[in-house]
């Protein structure tokens, strides 16, 4: 089932299920809804094979995080303090191509304030995990804001808008780049880059896992996989919890083999992917009698039915941002701090010729400047019959009667006040 959808979601790949792109051809539409009510589609593992192939180099540096992951886990005096709590910065990218895409700002901060309840343990729905299972059920101490200072050091809302003509994205990453008709990341080592787009072929998501290119570091997620969004069973914003969780470094709990390895030692070994809503037990793998952890965020069951990260995953996600940790740079990153309201200087205005008897010239540096201007005597009155020519940069004072006056200039951004004299 996952080499069909593999097929499906690497473009490069097409060739390799000619039949299932035929019927594509024909039923595209019908097809792309069919799939993501269906089930739990994440194409994590396949982007992670794809990119491992382009860019061998990337095994090894996994590899390093994965050495120094292990010295984390055997080593709890290395650990971060558990009171500590990592806040990461994020900035949402909505790419939109209908109305319905552009996600307002208000399910935007429900989806952040998910993340939040799940990473902390304080979902309500904690209180479902199995009498089993609730030692391991962990707070990961792991919290994230939306940006308040973009990259240049302004003032954000944490929300990128862009418009795209592109229907629909795929695992290809084009929704990562402005040129592609999506929208570029912002550095990795101070933000968490995650996309909202409509993602075709079934997809619910993806991530990238630690490791990987600066460029294309972050999540995807279906636009409507946000809390109160139209995926049917994947609309609590879940998926981004498990895209998140793949994003710091979280194996599928399958192991993504049959009985794999997640690579954490407190997840049971499970034969494969769950979907749905399975019933407690579920024993496969020889792990009874408790069985598969289905409820884990890292397996594929519906959103409703997944509300825990276990204590060993959550170290996991920690030994990133030890010293040396592939995420660490992000403990200093000022991107979730709003930036102190710069005192604006005023801008450099010049007034000639002053005293003046016909007109008075208004410039900054050479060029007339673009701004409402008014004219006040000295008891504060406005002189409405003085008027400011904004494209010649002049003030008509003939009908002013000597005397002086005060300027005040409004360029939307300062305001500015001169003094002249009239002759
Ligand atoms: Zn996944």
């Amino acid at each position: 089932m996952k080499k069909h959808f593999y097929a499906l979601a690497v473009a490069s790949l097409a060739l390799a299920a000619p039949v299932v792109a035929q019927q594509r051809m024909a039923q595209q539409p019908a097809l792309d809804q069919l799939q993501a009510v269906q089930n739990r589609n994440c194409a994590t593992m396949d982007v992670l094979q794809a990119q491992l192939a382009t860019d061998p180099a990337m095994a090894q540096r996994m590899a390093n995080i994965e050495a120094q992951t292990r010295v984390f886990e055997a080593n709890p005096t290395a650990r971060r303090g558990t009171s500590a709590t990592v806040i990461i910065p994020v900035v949402v990218h909505v790419v939109y191509n209908t109305s319905a895409q552009n996600v307002p700002l208000a399910q935007i901060e429900a989806q952040i304030r998910v993340l939040n309840e799940d990473f902390a343990k304080t979902n309500a729905d904690a209180s479902l995990v199995p009498a089993a299972f609730a030692g391991a059920a962990a707070n990961t101490n792991i919290q994230f804001v939306l940006a308040k200072r973009d990259p240049s050091g302004n003032a954000t809302s944490g929300v990128v808008r862009r418009s795209t003509k592109t229907r629909s994205f795929s695992s290809n990453d084009f929704v990562k780049y402005t040129s592609k008709g999506g929208s570029d990341a912002w550095p990795r080592d101070r933000y968490l880059n995650l996309w909202l787009c409509n993602l075709g072929q079934g997809l619910l998501g993806y991530a990238q896992f630690p490791g990987g290119a600066a460029a294309t570091d972050g999540v995807v997620c279906l636009y409507s996989s946000v809390p109160g969004g139209t995926a049917s069973n994947y609309n609590k914003g879940r998926t981004a919890t498990h895209e998140v969780g793949h994003w710091l470094n979280l194996r599928h709990i399958w192991g993504d083999a049959t009985c794999g390895n997640d690579l954490v030692s407190d997840t049971p070994t499970q034969q494969t992917s769950n979907g749905g809503c399975p019933t407690f037990p579920k024993v496969t793998c020889s792990n009874g009698p408790s069985g598969d952890m289905f409820m884990n965020y890292m397996d594929y069951t519906y959103d409703r039915c997944m509300y825990m990260f276990t204590t060993g995953q959550g170290t996991r996600m920690n030994a990133l941002f030890a010293t040396g940790g592939a995420r660490a740079a992000l403990l200093t990153s000022t991107g979730g701090i709003a930036p102190r309201t710069a005192l604006s200087s005023a801008p450099a205005y010049s007034l000639f010729p002053n005293p003046a008897t016909d007109v008075l010239n208004l410039r900054q540096g050479t060029t007339s400047v673009n701004a409402s201007v008014a004219v006040y005597d000295v008891h504060g009155q406005q002189l409405k019959n003085v008027r400011y020519d904004a494209a010649s940069g002049q003030v008509d004072v003939r009908a002013l009667p000597k005397g002086i006056y005060r300027l005040a200039i409004n360029d939307g951004q300062h305001l500015t006040q001169r003094s002249f004299i009239k002759e």
